[in-house]
């Protein structure tokens, strides 16, 4: 698939004359020659626009045999010698997905020292854990993981391969469906898998506008990634089962131009994604020193406080403090939301959570179709009245 040109008639003014055509500079004329350069954004107005000199091309795919993909994987990462949390989630979802279909579920670790890893992944809900263990993979660096991967695509031909949206599968998961010639869903926040083997990506899109519901009918594997806490890790079971599976890691996978020189811990950070209690603060906050209200509640009650993007942008609380699709996914046991209407980006990243209180002075406002409880009023009145309450409840214990 791609723009094919014509050179038969070209001469050098012609050549010049549909160079011109492209917006993005991505023709280039060398005398009567053409070429397109990696600029190019295939808008295809140099088709419209050039009498048959350059065309587009549909290259024929053969249609992909589905039946000789099987298995659900899930990119085991690895920190310290264990599992993320988020690696425990996706394989809960990929054992269910995996049933669904009679399919085994794999884990794929790469690093060192990745027998602990790997069985805690069968624990948590794998068949067969592939461990590509080698002291050159101790630290994460995504040329030798992506080989490490498509060699286990290439090897064992999985239907799925799911990974968590964390900083390193965010840059690993795009590399290894590019070499495998697939597409790849990003924050995906359903899954579903059909009949066929076809598994339904789910997540916002325009804007949050609508749910995409993403198959890639004619692609194996099929990739996407996955936040943290959007699904739920199955019970550590007690019974070892499975298989932990040693691979050879061969030189050619550990070709890397990156070469690490030292690495240096980040100070420790306070998580949104992991408080129990969140206090979320809208754009129903007038202005920045009110948020003091808000602070004032969640110190009462030991929660921590979160803010939805509008706050962001305007500066107002800190980037890391974001709930929602372009901030952090929360699943806390209780979120009290004051001043939030609910647009699907910010439910989205926390819709999952046990209990939801919503405070808004908007009757109509979405964020009540999530809420368990919902307060219709003005957060200036009903806060200081929640503080009041708690503060008379504790009195009187
Ligand atoms: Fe330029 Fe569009 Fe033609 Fe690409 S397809 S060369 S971007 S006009």
């Amino acid at each position: 698939m791609g723009l094919k040109i014509e050179t038969k008639n070209l001469t050098p003014a012609l050549a010049a004359e549909i160079a011109a055509i492209c917006p993005f500079g991505a023709i280039e004329a060398d005398g009567a020659k053409l070429s397109i350069n990696a600029a190019c954004k295939n808008c295809k107005l140099c088709v419209k626009k050039s009498n048959g000199v350059i065309t587009w091309e549909d290259e024929e795919k053969p249609a992909v045999d589905k039946s000789k993909f099987v298995g659900v994987a899930v990119f085991g990462e690895v920190r310290y010698g264990k599992l993320l949390p988020v690696t425990l989630e996706l394989l809960g979802k990929a054992r269910e997905l995996a049933d669904q279909i009679a399919h085994p579920v794999y884990a794929v670790l790469i690093g060192e020292n990745l027998k602990g890893a790997a069985e805690d992944a069968l624990r948590h809900g794998a068949d067969k854990a592939y461990c590509y263990d080698h002291e050159q993979l101790k630290y994460r660096t995504v040329v030798p993981f992506t080989a490490c991967i498509k060699d286990f695509i290439d090897t064992v031909k999985p239907s799925s391969v799911l990974f968590g949206a964390t900083n390193f599968g965010r840059s690993l998961a795009p590399r290894v469906a590019a070499r495998c010639g697939a597409g790849l869903t990003a924050d995906c926040t359903m899954l579903e898998m059909k009949e066929n083997t076809d598994l339904v990506q789910i997540r916002p899109a325009f804007g949050g506008n609508i749910m995409a519901r993403i198959v890639s009918p004619q692609a194996r594997p099929q990739f996407c990634t996955v936040r943290y806490k959007t699904f739920d890790a199955l019970p550590r079971s007690e019974e070892l089962t499975g298989e932990v599976v040693n691979v050879t890691v061969t030189d050619a996978m550990l070709q890397s131009g990156t070469e690490v020189l030292s690495v240096a811990e980040k100070p420790k950070e306070v998580d949104i994604s992991d408080a129990d209690v969140i206090v979320a603060c809208g754009r129903g906050f007038q202005k920045k020193e009110d948020l003091a209200l808000a602070q004032e509640l969640a110190d009462l009650i030991g929660a921590q406080v979160a803010c939805s993007r509008p706050l962001a942008e305007s500066g107002w609380m800190d980037a890391k403090h974001q709930i929602g699709l372009s901030g952090r996914t929360v699943k806390p046991k209780l979120i009290i939301t004051l001043g939030i209407s609910g647009t699907v980006q910010f439910t989205a990243g926390m819709k999952a959570s046990d209990f939801i209180v919503a405070i808004n002075a908007d009757p109509d406002a979405s964020i009540f179709e999530v809420a368990h409880v919902g307060v219709v009023g003005d957060l200036y009145e009903v806060v200081p009245k929640l503080i009041e309450k708690i503060k008379e409840g504790r009195e009187n214990v």
